[in-house]
Order: C-alpha cells, then sequence, then structure tokens
C-alpha cells in the first residue's frame, strides 16, 4: 500500500520528515523517498529501493546531504517517488497513496493529447506520474486535485509540496487516513497517513482530514482549500491489519479495536479443550489477546517472529518469495507446542497458503490439534480501491476458491460469491469446511461482519467492507449500496478558503 509524513517548519525538519516516514514503513517495502525544499528555494530528493534494506538505512545520508522547512515523505509498495514535475503550476514533489483501476484507460485518453509517460519496469505505469499529469491539466492545483481524484477509479491520498507549503488532500472517499498534529514549541505542522508517527516527534494530533478534504499547512497554519464530502469508505482492513497498533483512525485506537474484536470471538465460541491462545505475528497477537482475556484461556507464544532483520510485511509482490518471508521469519517454540491443543488467531485469511504450511509444521512438531480464528470474515472480493491484493484475482483468494469447488467451476459473478456471505447458511459452512479441510485445521471460525464492525466502533457507512461482502456505496451497483449512498447524499464539497492557527 504505502505511507507519506510531512513537515512545515519554522527551523530545519529534514531529521523529523526521516524518522516519522520511517514509522510508515510497515506499509510497504519496496521503494522509499524523501524530497526536501532547500533554503534556495530549489527542492532536493532522494528515492531507493528498500525491498532488501531498511528505509533509515538507505535514506540517513540525506540527514547530513540537505536541510530545508518543508519535506515530505514516502514508503512506497509500487513506484518511484516522490516525482518532482515542472509545470504550468510551478516545481512541485508529489506523493501519493492508493490505486488507479484505470491507469491504462487514462493513458489512452491523455495519448490523443500528445502526452507521454514514463514506463516502470515490468511495462507499468507510474501510478503518481498519472495523478501529476491529471492535476496539470487544470488552472490551479485544487482544481487539478478535484481532476484526478474524480477520474480515476480506486483511490488516491496526496502531499504537494509546492513553495515551502504542503497541500495535503484525503482521498475522495476516504479509503485511506489522513492525520494533522502540531508542535507547540515551534509551530511545526505535520501530515501523516499514521498517528503513530507523531508523539515521538512531539507532535500532537489535531485532527483526520475529512474525505476529500484538502488543505494547505504552513508553519502555525492550516488552510482549508476544499470541505469534505459526506460519504466515508474508510478501509476497515486499518483496524484488522494494516495500522499500526499505536495509530488511531477516525478517532479508534487499532490495539484497543483488536482486543475487542477477539474478544466477541471467544464470546460464544467452544475453547474449552484448549491449552493455549496463540496470535500470528504481528497484527493477529492483538486479536489473540483480546480472545484470551476474555475466554481465561492463557496466551502463549507457539511461534515467535525473527524480529531484527525480518520486516513486518505480506509483500515482496512475488508470491513464492512472498511465501519465503512468510516462512523463514516466524520460528516455532516447540516446548509451547507439543502435546498441546493451540488455538491460533490471525487477522484474515487472503490465499491460505501461509497459515497451511504453519499447521503442517505445527503438527510435525507434536502439536494435538491446530484451531485457527479469522479475526475478518472471508475474503470474497479482491479489493479495487488498495494495493492490498494487487496481483490477486478472485480465485487467488481462499473464500472463492472454495466456491468454486462447491460449484463445480470458477465463480466470478459478484452475486452469486455474494451468496456465500451470510454466516450460518448451508453455503457458508459449506465453504468454511473446505478451507478447513484444504488447510489442514481441527476447527476454523470467522469473525463476523457484524461483530468486526461492532469492535471497529463505525456504523457500517463509515466503513468499507467491499473484500467481505461487495458492498460499495460509491458504485451504487446493489439496492444495500444505493440505500447508504442516497442516504448520504453525493460526495460534493465546495471550495474553502478559511485560514486557521494550527
Ligand atoms: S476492499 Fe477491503 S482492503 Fe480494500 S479498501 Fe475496502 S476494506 Fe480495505
Amino acid at each position: 500500500m504505502g505511507g507519506f509524513f510531512g513537515v512545515v517548519s519554522a527551523s530545519n525538519c529534514v531529521r523529523e520528515v526521516f524518522y516519522g516516514t520511517d514509522y510508515h514503513s510497515h506499509l510497504g517495502t519496496r521503494r522509499g523517498g524523501m524530497a526536501v525544499q532547500t533554503e534556495d528555494g530549489s527542492i532536493r530528493r532522494r528515492i531507493h529501493d528498500i525491498t532488501n534494506s531498511q528505509f533509515k538505512t538507505k535514506l540517513e545520508p540525506i540527514l547530513s546531504e540537505c536541510s530545508g522547512k518543508c519535506a515530505i515523505g514516502i514508503i512506497s509498495d509500487v513506484e518511484d517517488q516522490p516525482l518532482l514535475v515542472s509545470s504550468r503550476l510551478g516545481t512541485y514533489a508529489i506523493v501519493t497513496v492508493g490505486k488507479i483501476e484505470n491507469i491504462r484507460e487514462l493513458a489512452e485518453e491523455s495519448y490523443r493529447t500528445g502526452t507521454f509517460f514514463s514506463e516502470m519496469s515490468g511495462g507499468e505505469l507510474n501510478p503518481t506520474e498519472m495523478i501529476a499529469s491529471l492535476i496539470n491539466q487544470k488552472p490551479d492545483i485544487i482544481q487539478g486535485i478535484q481532476h484526478a481524484m474524480d477520474s480515476i477509479k480506486g483511490s488516491c491520498s496526496l502531499l504537494i509540496m509546492i513553495d515551502g507549503k504542503i497541500i495535503a488532500a484525503r482521498d475522495k472517499y476516504g479509503r485511506t487516513p489522513v492525520s494533522l498534529a502540531k508542535r507547540n514549541e515551534d509551530g511545526a505542522v505535520g501530515v501523516a497517513m499514521e498517528t503513530s508517527a507523531f508523539p515521538n516527534l512531539d507532535f500532537t494530533f489535531l485532527r483526520d482530514l475529512g474525505p476529500g478534504e484538502i488543505v494547505q499547512l504552513s508553519v502555525n497554519a492550516i488552510r482549508q482549500l476544499k470541505k469534505p464530502g459526506t460519504l466515508n469508505q474508510i478501509c476497515s482492513f486499518f483496524w484488522v491489519y494494516f495500522g499500526y497498533p499505536s495509530s488511531n483512525f477516525e478517532g479508534i485506537n487499532t490495539e484497543s479495536s483488536r482486543y475487542r474484536n477477539g474478544r466477541t470471538i471467544a464470546e460464544g465460541d467452544d475453547y474449552e479443550d484448549i491449552d493455549s491462545i496463540c496470535g500470528i505475528p504481528d497484527s493477529g497477537v492483538a486479536h489473540a489477546i483480546g480472545y484470551s482475556n476474555a475466554s481465561g484461556k492463557p496466551y502463549q507464544r507457539a511461534l515467535v517472529k525473527y524480529t531484527p532483520t525480518w520486516p513486518r510485511s505480506f509483500t515482496p509482490q512475488n508470491q513464492a518469495a512472498r511465501n519465503l518471508v512468510a516462512r523463514m521469519k516466524l520460528i516455532p517454540v516447540e516446548e509451547q507446542i507439543r502435546d498441546k491443543r493451540l488455538l491460533f488467531l490471525d487477522d484474515s485469511i487472503v490465499r491460505g497458503t501461509q497459515f497451511k504450511d504453519i499447521a503442517r509444521r505445527l503438527y510435525e512438531r507434536g502439536a494435538k490439534a491446530v484451531h485457527l480464528r479469522s479475526a475478518s470474515p472471508p475474503i470474497m472480493f479482491p479489493c479495487k480501491f488498495l494495493n492490498f491484493s494487487r496481483s490477486r484475482s478472485t480465485l487467488d483468494l481462499a473464500a472463492p476458491r472454495a466456491v468454486e469447488l462447491l460449484e463445480g467451476h470458477p465463480v466470478e459473478d459478484p452475486e452469486l460469491l455474494k451468496k456465500y456471505t451470510t454466516e450460518g447458511t448451508e453455503q457458508y459452512n459449506a465453504m468454511v469446511e473446505v478451507i478447513r479441510k484444504e488447510l489442514g485445521l481441527a476447527t476454523l471460525k470467522y469473525q463476523t461482519l457484524e461483530k468486526l464492525i461492532a469492535a471497529i466502533g463505525l456504523p457500517k457507512e463509515r466503513l468499507c467492507t467491499y473484500c467481505y461482502d461487495g458492498c460499495d456505496p460509491t458504485s451504487g451497483e446493489c439496492p444495500a449500496c444505493r440505500k447508504i449512498k442516497e442516504s448520504l447524499g453525493k460526495s460534493k464539497g465546495a471550495k474553502g478558503t478559511k485560514e486557521k492557527k494550527a
């Protein structure tokens, strides 16, 4: 996916942006970059491949190479960023997080006017370059951002650094979070995707941007350039998996919501014969602690993560490499496995291949029984808004694969898949049973969507749940989606020029 961080300050802020960006490293593993507006007004930029080494290691030289009072940084899971753009709107640096499903169509349209794009290796187009190109089609940056957000299918939150200021824009439907903070001692203003980045840099959280909202940050001031829309569809996976435990999204802490989630999975579950509750590191751990606290069964670590060298991530993009990383970073603790009946919690079951391998290894080491509870419902639809499941087709996912087996043919029809999403029905139970057998588990249960939403604590209409239930109020394709869209009105937003003392 990716994450960004930026600061405008009265003094050199390169160090803050270096560390603040690094605090987004759990969101991506491919590229890391920073751009700094120096005292003479020019922009210095560094981009590095962070596939096999940390952002901090690769970017550290920038601390001595340049200084400036305005800087932005990015952890990117796809493209090289930040991009430096020289256009009629001025020279600026831009970073983006999101996904453009219709990037090829947009490129085809642009080719007709003589525009060209640089291709990344593999022949893909750089999504951030596409966003910049769309922005540059309009007479000013604000109209340009609105045009870009209206043109893309997918999602996009971004930062633009121009003339010693930062323009921050949250995705039109708020799929990804963007938060603002201030350092009281010197009036520095910061922007981040994860609020975890703020406290150790002495920033105090101010507020989240609303969906589609655009603001301009300068020292001691936040100026609203476009009001937020009304339809917020923040990705519910931030609380399940993406978000760092210390981060809050929409004012709701990630770690606490995972405890609540684990607790509700335990409620009504049969754990009498279980010896210990275990979590798959990292995000499965908090769900497991919640389950353990509610059930009274001890939380124990049958698998430990080798943290000194392995980053937390499901990337790299290549599946074989992902499987290898998943295997190498988790080490079994034999004393906690042998002769034990273990109940594991994991954030989700995407393909299922990783836990299949884990279950086999646990049984090889003498586990009496391996049970699994997924902290989220079955994933039925590949994400079309973020790069969460970038290379996955529907049939890469464990749940639709099980449906295929039951139906006797590949199932891409969303209406047929939706029939398997209702917990407790014959179809749902049959699907879960196929997955249980495939993974070699004693028992398998999924969290229900209703309970997950309750554990997060936002109303359903303020969350994206598309990958679980196929509901997308922004498209209004099904009656339930249309109802949500109609009740909230279209995301319009209006231009605003209010400058507020931050
Ligand atoms: S489809 Fe799933 S992963 Fe994608 S934005 Fe929605 S909730 Fe998040």
